[in-house]
């Protein structure tokens, strides 16, 4: 299986990249974001559990994660591997999916960073809330989120760094000229 996680900040084009990667690879793609949206749109219990945590850009808890992700991995046992965009965000969140793609004797293979700056995200995560109206997208509700991924999921890097699956490249320019990149470093890495 070829699992890779698309890394970076809010607003660094993870869904919109991650969207074409799975395409592309055939692989299945796993948003917690998404999940958690369609979660809060139908009124499930998980819905109206997050949904107060994910107006204010918080993390939604850790052990919430590992049933989401078990679920989907489940759901997709032939899958021929994934693209998880938006997890893991915390250190527990990463050993928690090294132990559940461990039990099929799979592991993490790759892990590529979008790199954006904070001043560029502000700016489009403000743009984005003027097209899409996402509850999380005023500018107070930003900047908790950024100083979250600062915090939390920065640390990652360091993390994947260790087990020498990270790379990263620059987030700013065309959509398909960042794809190009994307694709040329999952090459170098599938066999
Ligand atoms: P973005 O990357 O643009 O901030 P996402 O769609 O990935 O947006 O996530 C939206 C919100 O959903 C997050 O701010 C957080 O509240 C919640 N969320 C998504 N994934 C996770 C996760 N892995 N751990 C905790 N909370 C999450």
């Amino acid at each position: 299986m070829f699992n890779f996680i698309l890394f970076g900040p809010p607003g660094s084009g993870k869904g919109t990249q991650s969207l074409k990667i799975a395409e592309k690879y055939n692989l299945v793609h796993i948003s917690t974001g998404d999940i958690f949206r369609k979660n809060i749109r139908e009124k499930t219990p998980l819905g109206l559990k997050v949904q107060a945590i994910i107006e204010k850009g918080e993390l939604v808890p850790d052990a919430l994660l590992i049933e989401i992700l078990e679920d989907a991995l489940q759901q997709h046992s032939k899958a021929k591997g994934f693209v998880f965009d938006g997890f893991p965000r915390t250190i527990q969140q990463a050993h928690d999916l090294d132990s559940m793609l461990g039990k099929n004797k799979e592991s993490v293979s790759l892990v590529l960073a979008l790199e954006v700056g904070d001043g560029e995200i502000l700016k489009r995560l403000l743009k984005r809330a003027e097209i899409e109206g996402r509850k999380d997208d005023t500018k107070e509700v930003i900047e908790n989120r950024i100083q979250i991924y600062n915090n939390q999921t920065q640390p990652l890097i360091d993390f994947y760094k260790n087990k020498k699956k990270f790379q990263s490249i620059q987030g700013i320019g065309g959509i398909d000229e960042i794809f190009k990149s994307i694709c040329k470093i999952i090459d170098q890495h599938m066999d």
